[in-house]
């Protein structure tokens, strides 16, 4: 049986280099997206043309069946060709700077949605076909946070910050809950990274204005994360759990 990982949000940047690097290290892959078919696709097609296996699944991960919908598609067409051994919990969301007095809910709900209750249902259902507990083999779940969990990401989005800094608290303690079920659960605290989500956040020249706050003076490549993310994934880190690993440049 193949060993599959399911790595949410892998359309686009961090998430799509560490689908195609996974792929290049004999992982069948599970593109999730939420909205860009066509940018899912063309990772699939990047990683079939290589050799690779791949396939394409849409869930909003941000909603209450979303996730359940992604794995039972997993089992029915996946599922009879390999076995999950990983997860890649990289879907995330930012929103536009805000202090918090002009936050509202619906705004914050749908962050910690997406980047914290989403990530938590991902674990769940993996854990379920993973835990020798419940018959499986075990595997590996990375979970990609950032460095806002730990400098609070005043004046732009503490509600993300605080997302995050929750994900990381599900890793340390879900690391310890399975770690004798054959599941490691780490995390990857990525700092600036050149990809679309700064844009997306109404904020296109974030990463040249931060830059100077970087030790190493430059921003990171979604590649640089990858690296660090099938890492955790992989039994190369066999006696890493509970970890969580800064991919920042210094910052
Ligand atoms: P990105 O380029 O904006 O890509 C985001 C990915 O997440 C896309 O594939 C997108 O799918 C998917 N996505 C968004 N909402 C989703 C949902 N509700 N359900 C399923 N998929 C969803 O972002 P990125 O910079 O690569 O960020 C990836 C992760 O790294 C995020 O968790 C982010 O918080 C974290 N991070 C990034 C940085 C940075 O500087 N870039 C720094 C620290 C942490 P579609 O293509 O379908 O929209």
């Amino acid at each position: 049986m193949r060993r599959v990982v399911l790595m949410t949000g892998a359309s686009r940047g961090i998430g799509a280099a560490a689908a195609r690097l996974a792929a290049s290290k004999g992982w069948a892959v599970v593109v999730n997206y939420c909205e860009r078919a066509d940018a899912a696709h063309a990772v699939v097609e990047a990683i079939r043309a290589d050799g690779g296996i791949a396939h394409a699944m849409r869930a909003d991960v941000g909603e209450p069946d979303g996730v359940a919908r992604l794995f039972a598609a997993f089992d029915q067409t996946l599922g009879a060709h390999g076995r999950l051994a990983g997860l890649v919990n990289n879907a995330g969301i930012v929103a536009s700077a805000a202090r918090v007095d002009a936050m509202d809910w619906t705004r914050s709900e749908r962050l910690l949605r997406v980047n914290t209750l989403g990530a938590l249902a991902c674990a769940r259902e993996a854990v379920r076909r993973m835990s020798t507990r419940y018959g499986g083999s075990g595997g590996s779940i990375v979970n990609v946070s950032s460095a806002a969990s730990r400098l609070g990401s005043p004046g732009q989005y503490v509600d993300y910050a605080m997302s995050k800094a929750a994900l990381e608290a599900m890793s340390l303690g879900l690391a310890k809950e399975v770690a004798e079920e054959g599941i490691r659960v780490n995390a990857v605290r990525p700092g600036l990274i050149d990809t679309e989500i700064h844009a997306s956040g109404g904020d296109p020249g974030r990463l040249e204005r931060l830059v100077s706050s970087v030790p190493m003076r430059r921003s990171g490549s979604a590649h640089e994360v990858a690296e660090a993310i099938v890492w955790l994934l992989s039994d190369a880190s066999s006696y890493c759990t509970a970890s969580i690993l800064d991919v920042t440049g210094g910052r």
